[in-house]
């Protein structure tokens, strides 16, 4: 079964096809439009569409499309992230201390490298924690509300999460270009990456900007829970230089 971009109703078929050059997209019986009108368009009309919020590209990318490398996405929002607070993290350092140790983290490639798994580390459990709360919350909202939408999967929010989380990823710009006010860049990441997520949780939960914000805010309260709990994960790293630096 296939999804109406404009709806959300499950539709049998997108098209039809008539001869291997002719194809005829097909309307929604629900609401009249075109049940999938990017399959006709090219990807990057789509990923447009996706930059912009528009929630029928939401629906084509995650009930219509053949797009299955989810998992490739996933590490590549793990890396990404994880690089952009190595790197923040690395400078802040340099900036602290003195010459004679700056020419030890420069030197140490071990150390530099070292310290950047341990943020992996701390970068996986935070979103697993992120992703383990909205999924939990929202099997407990369909338990409170007594009916839940019936192409609802888990596996389809858990994807929703992934790309609406992809917003990210603009977060490494800030690394490749140094603004001047990499605090202020990075809180519009955030907030552009809030809205990504709100829009690919309302699609796959059909739920509106109400239920979305709960939903979406069990996965902040739980992100902010354990990325302050797990918070000496980097003091492991300033430890262990320390340490190092006086042997
Ligand atoms: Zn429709």
């Amino acid at each position: 079964m296939y999804t109406c971009i404009n709806c959300g109703i499950e539709v049998e078929e997108l098209y039809r096809r008539y001869s291997p050059s002719v194809l005829k997209v097909l309307k929604c019986g629900n609401c009249g439009n075109l049940a999938d009108k990017y399959i006709e368009y090219d990807p990057v009309i789509v990923l447009v569409d996706l930059v912009l919020l528009e929630k029928p590209a939401y629906r084509h990318l995650l009930y219509n499309s053949n797009f299955q490398s989810y998992w490739k996405l996933m590490v590549v929002l793990l890396l990404g992230e994880s690089f952009r607070a190595w790197s923040i993290f690395k400078n802040y350092k340099i900036d602290q201390d003195s010459d004679d140790h700056q020419n030890y983290l420069q030197n140490n490639k071990f150390d530099s490298e070292r310290s950047f798994y341990i943020l992996l580390a701390h970068t996986a459990l935070s979103l697993g924690a992120f992703v383990l709360a909205m999924i939990i919350s929202t099997e407990i909202r369909w338990l409170i509300m007594g009916v839940r939408p019936q192409k609802y999967k888990i596996s389809d929010l858990f994807h929703a999460l992934i790309v609406g989380g992809c917003a990210k990823l603009l977060g490494l710009l800030g690394v490749i270009w140094q603004y001047v006010a990499p605090e202020l860049f990075y809180v519009l990441i955030h907030g552009y990456t809030m809205l990504c997520l709100l829009t690919a949780y309302s699609v796959i939960c059909e739920s509106g900007r109400t239920g979305s914000l709960i939903g979406l805010s069990s996965g902040l309260i739980a992100y902010n829970y354990v990325s302050n709990l797990i918070s000496w994960f980097p003091l492991i790293i300033t430890n262990t230089t320390e340490t190092d630096d006086v042997t």
